[in-house]
Order: structure tokens, then C-alpha cells, then sequence
């Protein structure tokens, strides 16, 4: 049994208190590994570390910082084999898809910022022949990463990577579902030679270690990325403290093909971003909306490739759709199948929990799961259930279109298959959403900015939004 370690000060230690939770594997439902559940006491630790490395750190050359940044991304590429498996194992997913899609990020994310902050610079405004003004953009200070378990390690380097680049000491926290790639991070960062106290990584679960992070004063900004209702309560319990606050929330997001699109280029793609990492991923598209005229014949090429998707063990280089992260979220997922039936849903497709034998037959697997038939004002059509569910209806017109898009709290992202560009350009300004794909989806670049409206978040991941997040910027005026 793996003990998985609290990275401090430079190193790895056990929780202060000698608290641990279970690990579960979520392909055979065993318990693999322990897990530290920190507590105030390792927090205290960590903030004392921070603070030490603070000055040093925030004095760093810009080069030295991009080497070492630079150095943890090559760890990252060097050891992707280990990391993919150690992903597949953790969370669920394919390991073919960890690979590719997890772990390659991880280290462009890193590779991303180090480069970023050596190019990042800051305004100037000249007031005619009166005076000038520049702005200093400097490192916040503690700052707090929360992330989330659906990409262990692509959403805890997405965020650590800008908030080290631009000088800032860290307090991270990986989800307690998905901890060992931020445990094998922290042996990468050791070798790479990131400084003793510049990040520190404390494993637990929100209530025991998340919320200490938010609610302590001398961290002065938190980054966070979960659901809504975790966004909410941060939101609170940090009201009057004046912090920074960084919230990539939830998705209920649309997908809305037009009669006129690429018609199987379009299926593949609408599959793909229904059902990717098991419908775990907070862009993917679960209400999609699909033009009258070619309603049936969508509807039936649709369900015939997601029946196509090969359920297996996530260790299997040909599974496409590996396990939940968990049994708890897989009830979730299986009670909203069942909500969405007694709301009138038909299941085209799946439906049920997947039996697999041997190693994985106490896994977490879910099928595939296609519904038509609600309405866009059911449950099913408004919460995130986070899973691989989606539903499926008609439109006639592109007023109704958007109406539909835009009748949930949610405004993440979006995705729009048509070949009319007028069309396009009209759609796109008019979605509620942060992010929308015109005849794609998931297509990332990293400069661009990435978070949602309504209920799906405040404020902006992603190239400058994430530099300026984490630098507090001073205007110097100087008269002439
Ligand atoms: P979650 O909100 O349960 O947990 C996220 C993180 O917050 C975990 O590390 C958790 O331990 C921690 N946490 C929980 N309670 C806390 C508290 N009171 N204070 C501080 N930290 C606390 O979310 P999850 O189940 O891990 O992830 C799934 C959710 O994340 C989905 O809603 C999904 O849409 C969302 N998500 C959003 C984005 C985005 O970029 N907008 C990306 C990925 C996932």
C-alpha cells in the first residue's frame, strides 16, 4: 500500500496529526492507497515555508524562475509513461487518453507560463505634456490552488504554473480523490530544484485542509476549480477578507448543430465532446440541440458511434471509456439516469452501470447514455451531472436555438456546427458562455481566455488573465 506525503518546506512529510484517508482505484473499487488528511497544524507549516521563500523567490531572476519551470516540464515528459499510468490508475480514465491529453498538458502548461513570464510587461499612459504613468505588476504573495479531480494534473499545473512564474509563493491542494500525480509532482519539483517553501502540496479533503486554505489570512489570493456549490461556499466564508478570488465552476454546455453542417465530421465531434474522460470535463457538451430537418437522421448515426465506444479496463490501450472517479459519483450519475426517465426521458442509448469481469468487475463504469424526449426546463437539462449523459432534442429555428442554449444558470462553453459564417459570427456573440467552438471542440490555445459567466465562474484562467490575476498591479504617476 502506497503512503502518499505532504510536500513542505522542500519536502515530503507525513500530515502533523497522523490523519489519513483512502485511495480507491476506481477501475477495481480497492483501496490502493493512503492518502494524508493535513489539517491546520500542516497549514501553519506551509505558510511558514511560504513566507521564508517569499522574498527570495519574488526576487528571482526571470530566467532563473523560467529554467526551473522549464526543468519540471522536461521531469514531467521525461517520466509521462509513469505519469499516464499513475493518472489511469487514480482517476479512471484511458490511459491512451492520459497520455495525450493529461499529462502532454501538464507539461505545456508549465512550459507555457515559464516562457510567459519572461514575456509579460505592463502598461504605461502618458497624459500629453502633464505626466506619465506605469504600472508595477508585482507578485501577490501566499496564493491558494485548489483544483478538482477530473484532470489531476492538468488543472493543478494550470494553475501553480502562472502563479510561480510570476513570483508568487503557493499553498496547493489537489483533489483527495485524485492525489498521487501531484504526490509523484512533488518528487519532480525535488529533483528539478524549485526552491525549498516556493510550493508546497497539502493533500486532504475540503473541509479538513480546502477550507483552512481559503479563510487563512496571510494567503492573499485562491485560485479554485470545482463545482458551483464549492464555489459558492468559498465565496462566503472568504467574504470581508478581501482576497483575490479565481473561480472556474461548473458547465451544462450546448452544442448546437445546424442542417447545414459537415454532417459526419459533425457526429464524431458532438460524441467526442459528449463523452470524453466519461463525460467528465466541465466543457463537455450534454445538451445538444440538433436542427429539425436533420433531427433523425443525427439522432441515429449519433447513438450508433457512442454504442461503438469500447467500455473497458483503463489500463487497456484500446478502451475509449474507462470508469467513474468514484462510487459516489457514479450513483450520482445512475440517479440522475433514473430522474431523467421519471421526467419523461427516453434511453436511446446505455442507462445502466457496465459489468466488466475479472480485475475491473467491482469498477465504477457507466454506459455511454443517450436521452431524448425532456424538456429543456427539467432537472436533467438543467444540473450538471458531470457524467456520460447527454440529451438530445430538436430546434427549428436559430431564435429557438439560442433560447435554448442560453435557459440554463450556467455559461461555460459552447460549441456550433454550421457552415453559414454569418450565422456563425451571429450565434457566437449571442451564447451566454466564456468559451465558444465553431465547428470544434476542446481546441486550446493557451493564450486565449478560459472561464465561464452566470454560475460557471468569475473571472478568467488562461495567458495575460492568469498573469494579471496573480500580480497586483501599482500605478506610479510622475509629473512632468
Ligand atoms: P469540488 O468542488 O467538490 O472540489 C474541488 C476541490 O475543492 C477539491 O480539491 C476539494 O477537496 C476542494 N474543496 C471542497 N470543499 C471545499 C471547501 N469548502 N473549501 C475549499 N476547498 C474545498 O469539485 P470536484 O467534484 O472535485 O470537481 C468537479 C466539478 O469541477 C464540476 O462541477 C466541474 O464542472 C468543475 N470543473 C470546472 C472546471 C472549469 O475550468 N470551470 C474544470 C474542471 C472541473
Amino acid at each position: 500500500m502506497q503512503i502518499i506525503e505532504n510536500y513542505i518546506n522542500g519536502q515530503l512529510v507525513a500530515p502533523r496529526a497522523g490523519n489519513y484517508l483512502d485511495n480507491v482505484e476506481p477501475a477495481t473499487g480497492q483501496v490502493y492507497s493512503q492518502i494524508p488528511n493535513s489539517c491546520q497544524q500542516d497549514l501553519e507549516f506551509a505558510v511558514t515555508a511560504a513566507q521564508q521563500a517569499q522574498y527570495s523567490w519574488a526576487n528571482t531572476s526571470l530566467e532563473k524562475r523560467a529554467a526551473i519551470l522549464c526543468r519540471l516540464a522536461d521531469l514531467i515528459d521525461a517520466n509521462a509513461e509513469d505519469l499516464a499510468r499513475a493518472e489511469a490508475i487514480d482517476n479512471g480514465k484511458p490511459i491512451a487518453f492520459a497520455r495525450k491529453v493529461d499529462i502532454y498538458r501538464s507539461s505545456a502548461n508549465i512550459r507555457f507560463f515559464a516562457h510567459a513570464g519572461t514575456q509579460f510587461s505592463s502598461e504605461s499612459h502618458a497624459m500629453e505634456n502633464i505626466a506619465i504613468n506605469y504600472t508595477l505588476r508585482d507578485p501577490i504573495g501566499i496564493v491558494g490552488c485548489i483544483s478538482p479531480w477530473n484532470f489531476p494534473l492538468y488543472l493543478f499545473t494550470w494553475k501553480i504554473a502562472p502563479a510561480l512564474a510570476t513570483g508568487n509563493v503557493v499553498i496547493a491542494k489537489p483533489s483527495e480523490v485524485t492525489p498521487m500525480t501531484a504526490y509523484l509532482f512533488s518528487k519532480l519539483c525535488i529533483e528539478a530544484g524549485l526552491p525549498a517553501g516556493v510550493l508546497n502540496i497539502l493533500h486532504g479533503s475540503g473541509a479538513s485542509i480546502g477550507g483552512p486554505i481559503t479563510t487563512h489570512p496571510k494567503i492573499k489570493a485562491i485560485s479554485f476549480t470545482g463545482g458551483s456549490a464549492t464555489g459558492a461556499h468559498i465565496t462566503q466564508a472568504t467574504a470581508g477578507m478581501f482576497k483575490k478570488l479565481s473561480l472556474e465552476l461548473g458547465g451544462k454546455n450546448p452544442t448546437l448543430v445546424f442542417a447545414d453542417c459537415d454532417f459526419e465530421e459533425t457526429v464524431k465531434e458532438v460524441v467526442r465532446a459528449a463523452f470524453s474522460n466519461q463525460g467528465q470535463i466541465c466543457l463537455c457538451g450534454s445538451r445538444i440541440y440538433i436542427e429539425r430537418p436533420i433531427y433523425e437522421q443525427f439522432k441515429q448515426a449519433f447513438v450508433e458511434l457512442v454504442e461503438k465506444l469500447k467500455i473497458g479496463d483503463p489500463l487497456d490501450e484500446q478502451t475509449q471509456h474507462g470508469a467513474l472517479v468514484s462510487e459516489a459519483h457514479m450513483n450520482k450519475v445512475l440517479s440522475y439516469i433514473e430522474l431523467a426517465k421519471q421526467e419523461g426521458g427516453t434511453i436511446l442509448t446505455g442507462g445502466k452501470r457496465h459489468q466488466l469481469d475479472g480485475r475491473c468487475a467491482n469498477g465504477f463504469f457507466v454506459e455511454p447514455t443517450v436521452i431524448e424526449g425532456l424538456t429543456n426546463q427539467c432537472r436533467t437539462n438543467q444540473e450538471e451531472i458531470f457524467g456520460p449523459v447527454c440529451s438530445i432534442m430538436p430546434f427549428d429555428d436559430e431564435q429557438q436555438a439560442l433560447e435554448l442554449a442560453n435557459g440554463t444558470q450556467y455559461g461555460l462553453a459552447s460549441s456550433v456546427w454550421t457552415n453559414d459564417l454569418k450565422r456563425a459570427h451571429r450565434v457566437a456573440k449571442q451564447i451566454e458562455a466564456g468559451i465558444v467552438w465553431i465547428n470544434c471542440w476542446l481546441l486550446r490555445d493557451l493564450r486565449t481566455p478560459f472561464g465561464g459567466v452566470k454560475s460557471s465562474g468569475v473571472g478568467r484562467e488562461g495567458g495575460l488573465e492568469a498573469m494579471r490575476f496573480f500580480t497586483e498591479p501599482k500605478n506610479v504617476c510622475i509629473k512632468y
